[in-house]
């Protein structure tokens, strides 16, 4: 599949799985070393084209697209910037994750599934206002090494080395965030411990899946 057309799907699943409203939230992926895809600012996924994505290079030109990119294009151009090790960025506004953000908590690697794709806590980035230099900085701060962050009182960015990937890392941020709350309600969270997670970590990277 195209990767444009493949970023379209995944932008209607955001909306599907309820970690998006309408326009919100955004997606890019990297098309080839030095350039990426970004969708469009505030426009449905529902109504997305191919063409209507922007080919951006890594120091943020427009090479391609009639389109104004995503406002958090700076967010995604610092991301791939820092971690040449990721293709794709995924930034959702879900529910469950963003209560965590507005609690300014990090939401710990509390299931096993979270703790190997994501590698350990998911922290928060001190606020800044949306779309600005500051906000992709402090968010590159609290990512480090993992697969994703939470922006306070705004949502959560997972990234990965596809699309599927960075994808599934907003679910599962969102799916922990969920049980967090609701173990709470029960009396307690019991955290994985730092080694119970490196390993499960470890194992995912290097044997997990038909490797
Ligand atoms: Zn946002």
């Amino acid at each position: 599949m195209d990767l444009r057309e493949e970023v379209i799907k995944i932008g209607k699943e955001l909306v599907t799985q309820g970690l998006v409203v309408s326009t919100w939230g955004n997606i890019s992926v990297k098309n080839g070393d030095r350039s990426f895809f970004i969708t469009p600012s505030g426009m449905e996924y529902q109504l997305l084209e191919p063409n209507d994505l922007v080919l951006i290079d890594l120091d943020g030109n427009i090479l391609e697209g009639h389109r104004k990119p995503s406002s958090e294009m700076p967010l995604h151009l610092a991301f791939y910037q820092h971690r040449s090790d990721i293709t794709a960025v995924v930034h959702t506004h879900s529910i469950y994750a963003s209560a965590y953000s507005v609690a300014r908590k990090p939401i710990p690697p509390l299931i096993e599934d979270m703790a190997q794709v994501i590698g350990g806590s998911v922290e928060v980035a001190p606020y800044a206002l949306p779309g600005t230099r500051n906000l992709a900085q402090n968010a590159i701060k609290a990512l480090g090494n993992k697969g994703a962050v939470l922006l306070a009182n705004h949502g959560v960015v997972g990234v990965g080395y596809s699309l599927q990937e960075a994808y599934k890392a907003c679910l599962l941020v969102e799916k922990t965030a969920h049980i967090g709350i609701s173990a709470q309600l029960l009396g307690q969270a019991v955290v994985l411990t730092e080694d119970e997670v490196d390993w499960m970590r470890k194992a995912y990277l290097l044997t997990y899946g038909q490797k």
